[in-house]
């Protein structure tokens, strides 16, 4: 192990080193970056570390002095670059990133070239947050398995909640007001985990679909831990994507691609 990609976001630090040829791969809540960064210092005392992430300046200063920093979006885009074609898939252009990290970034790469086109404070961090306050469960594989069993309609109202007997203008099944039924309708934790997983869901839907109409993109890649080990999220956006037309792909790794595209550029 000489190389390291590290990628220090909101909520979690990932790792990246490749030994004897194989690429490992490691992660821990961005509470433990002490305890990890020592464990790999005590491993490869003079490893070289690319850094990355919002968190990049700490790490450089208090554990790499020497290390490099890559600008995030330069390391998400590459490490979705490599592992497309890892992945053996025909690289298609142009395509838009949607990066569901504590936040959601969209990113439009189209040939080498790549931009950073939309941002949305619902994401990961939203999934926890509201998560937690509406269950009292603070695990992130807790709160995703209650969101696999809940009904979000004991929550959301539909349009057809709002024409009841008429005939709606559109799709009753669409949703006219998250979380509308407050208190109205008895819910359970599950069924509120499965209301904020579908209003994320919905906010990433609308905004990747205004994104790849202006940049006319049929194309999506998803990625950020936020999608792995989280199947009610992954699931709602890809039947999301499939009912706008839209190709998407959701990277086995994804989660890996910053520090993995901050590796390549070392
Ligand atoms: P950003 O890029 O927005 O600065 P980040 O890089 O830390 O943040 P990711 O690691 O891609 O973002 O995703 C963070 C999200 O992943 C969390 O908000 C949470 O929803 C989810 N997640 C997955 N596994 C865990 C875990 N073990 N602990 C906490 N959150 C987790
Ligand atoms: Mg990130």
């Amino acid at each position: 192990m000489q190389k390291v990609g590290i990628d220090a976001g909101g909520s979690l630090l990932k790792i990246a080193f490749q030994e004897r040829g194989v690429m490992h791969y490691k992660k821990y809540p961005i509470s433990e970056l002490e305890s990890a960064i020592s464990w790999l210092k005590a491993a490869a005392p003079n490893i070289m570390a690319a850094l990355t992430g919002g968190k990049a300046h700490i790490l450089q200063e208090r554990f790499f002095p020497s290390g490099t920093i890559i600008p995030e979006f330069q390391a998400t885009c590459e490490g979705v670059r490599l592992f497309l074609l890892e992945e053996g898939r025909k690289t298609p252009d142009p395509y838009i990133i949607v990066n569901v990290g504590t936040g959601t970034s969209w990113h439009l790469v189209d040939g080498e070239k790549y931009e950073r086109i939309l941002g949305s404070g619902m994401g990961g961090g939203t999934f926890m947050g509201l998560g937690m306050l509406l269950t009292n469960e603070s695990d992130f594989y807790r709160l995703s398995e209650l969101a696999v069993t809940g009904q979000k309609e004991n929550l959301d109202l539909r349009v057809k909640d709002i024409y009841e007997s008429d005939a709606p203008p559109i799709n009753g099944d669409l949703t006219a007001a998250n979380f509308a039924k407050g208190l109205s309708v008895k819910h359970s934790p599950s069924d509120r985990m499965a209301a904020v997983t579908n209003m994320v869901a919905e906010t990433i839907m609308l905004l990747t679909l205004q994104a790849a109409a202006i940049h006319k993109v049929k194309e999506i890649v998803f990625i950020g831990s936020s999608l792995i080990g989280n199947p009610s999220l992954t699931k709602t956006l890809e039947t999301y994507m499939k009912m706008l037309g839209l190709q998407s792909t959701f990277l086995k790794n994804g989660e890996y691609c910053g520090a993995v595209g901050a590796l390549l550029s070392i």
